[in-house]
């Protein structure tokens, strides 16, 4: 993996504006991308490891530690916690294992599947429903189905193939541990990486764009010539500008 540069993040910002979360954790991934994988080998990645190659582009761009923030599902409380991403990075983004086909057997079905991935997400978007996005899903990652099929892919095999899913490819579903200071309650909100690490990417482009201002408005320079400036001197110019 390699780092974007502050012109390549503010291109991706740029484009993503108006995109999906699963089209934003694309967009983040291609700009950090080594040249062998292509979009479509992107959007291919089960989800899982996708969250891992997110996870480790966002300890390049802003470091491990993540200051999380969740209101108190019993008492509205804003609860804080702090997490690393390397704690959170369950799988090493080059682990195979989790591309490969599952099977699971039911009530003599037997079917082959695989994990979901980016496309999938891009696919459901126009889902009306929970109900009509879950059996979309299963569609699109069913590979293949033998035996029994009096009663098709019954809520009870629906529910052992979801199952089998998280559990071969936990990184998909994080869940965070928090616990609430004033009513002690604990609970696990999910956590997803794409989304995170995007408003994180967001506030950021703000503030590129608003040190950009203030050194154009005082210098004169051009865009380009102050995002080429390092992160030291352009803090040095902006603190002798500051009125
Ligand atoms: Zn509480």
């Amino acid at each position: 993996m390699r780092t974007p540069t502050p012109v390549q993040l503010l291109q991706i910002w740029e484009r993503g504006g108006s995109a999906s979360a699963a089209a934003r954790g694309l967009l983040l991934l291609g700009c950090c991308g080594d040249a062998e994988r292509s979009a479509a080998e992107l959007a291919a990645l089960p989800l899982g490891r996708r969250d891992a190659l997110l996870l480790e582009l966002r300890e390049r761009l802003f470091g491990d530690a993540i200051d999380a923030v969740a209101p108190c599902p019993q008492c509205a409380s804003t609860v804080e916690a702090a997490f690393r991403c390397s704690d959170l990075r369950l799988t090493t983004p080059a682990d195979d294992a989790p591309t490969l086909a599952h099977d699971v057997s039911v009530q003599g079905m037997h079917v082959r599947f695989r994990l979901p991935d980016s496309s999938d997400l891009i696919a459901l978007e126009d889902c009306g429903d929970a109900g009509a996005a879950h059996t979309l899903l299963l569609e699109r990652c069913l590979l293949a189905a033998e035996g029994d099929d009096t009663y098709g892919l019954s809520t009870e095999l629906q529910a052992e193939i979801a199952e089998a899913m998280a559990q071969a490819d936990p990184q998909a579903d994080l869940q965070l541990a928090f616990r609430c200071p004033d009513c002690g309650h604990a609970w696990q909100p999910l956590f997803d990486i794409a989304h995170f690490l995007w408003q994180e990417l967001h506030a950021w482009a703000l503030r590129q764009l608003r040190e950009v201002d203030t050194l154009a408005q005082a210098y004169h320079w051009s865009e380009a010539e102050i995002l080429a400036l390092s992160p030291r001197r352009r803090q040095a110019y902006l603190e002798l500008c500051a009125p």
